[in-house]
């Protein structure tokens, strides 16, 4: 489903303050491992380190860059520019001028195998030496676009592996939040008539994502029946 682009909510971005290292909560060992073994591997330039931070807490990573995260993503990196921050907050006796100008925030999913963390991992840094090299990539496909080909070159997975991996970890995901949700609502697309199960309504409008990526009133989705 697409959203109506003007209803999202945002909040400020808060991203942790700067230290000297990078910032890793979560299963520390793990992450820092991984971290440092594919920064070398991107040739990443050290000095961005210092403006890493890393969490796989949800909630922390949706504090960090004011937007929440869909909840079936297994990863995310975000850019986030404090310039911009601050701008939006009163500039008046702030003591927080010698903020960095910016923030790598990335978040990896907890519950997955560990193939499928250092993976993860090593996709997160390919979005960030993409902005680092100034050429930050879409993706076109999960799985099937460029990034999915150099993600397959730096890890030694097969591009059939890490679409395996992705798939498991998508189900998995799924499976553990629809556990805690249960599908009430099941909503149609009137034009192609794909159905969207949901847990709760949608609180916005939203169209159908299989007929037009952008939100489009034309394909607005439909409650069809209560499950
Ligand atoms: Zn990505
Ligand atoms: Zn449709």
């Amino acid at each position: 489903m697409t959203t109506a682009p003007r209803a999202r909510k945002k909040s400020a971005p808060a991203p942790p303050p700067q230290q000297d290292e990078p910032i890793i909560h979560g299963d520390t060992q793990t992450l820092l491992r991984w971290l440092i073994h594919y920064w070398e591997k991107l040739a990443l330039p050290t000095a961005e380190l210092s403006f890493l931070a890393m969490t796989q807490d949800r909630r922390e990573f949706a504090r960090w860059t004011g937007k929440r995260l869909n909840p079936l993503v297994l990863g995310c990196y975000c850019y986030l520019s404090t310039q911009r921050a601050d701008a939006q907050r009163p500039t008046s006796g702030s003591p927080h001028t010698m903020a960095p100008v910016h923030w790598h925030l990335i978040f990896i999913e907890p519950d997955m195998q560990p193939q499928s963390i250092e993976v993860t991992i090593a996709h997160e840094l390919i979005h960030l030496a993409d902005r680092v090299n100034g050429t930050p990539r879409r993706h076109r496909h999960h799985g099937f676009d460029a990034i999915a080909v150099e993600e397959a070159a730096i890890t030694g997975y097969s591009l059939e592996e890490l679409r395996a991996l992705l798939h498991e970890e998508g189900q998995r995901r799924e499976k553990a939040r629809r556990a805690a949700r249960p599908l009430r609502y099941l909503y149609e697309c009137p034009h192609c008539k794909k159905q969207y199960p949901r847990a709760r309504r949608y609180s916005q409008p939203v169209s159908c994502s299989s007929c037009d990526k952008d939100y489009n009133p034309r394909f607005h989705l439909r409650l069809a029946s209560l499950l």
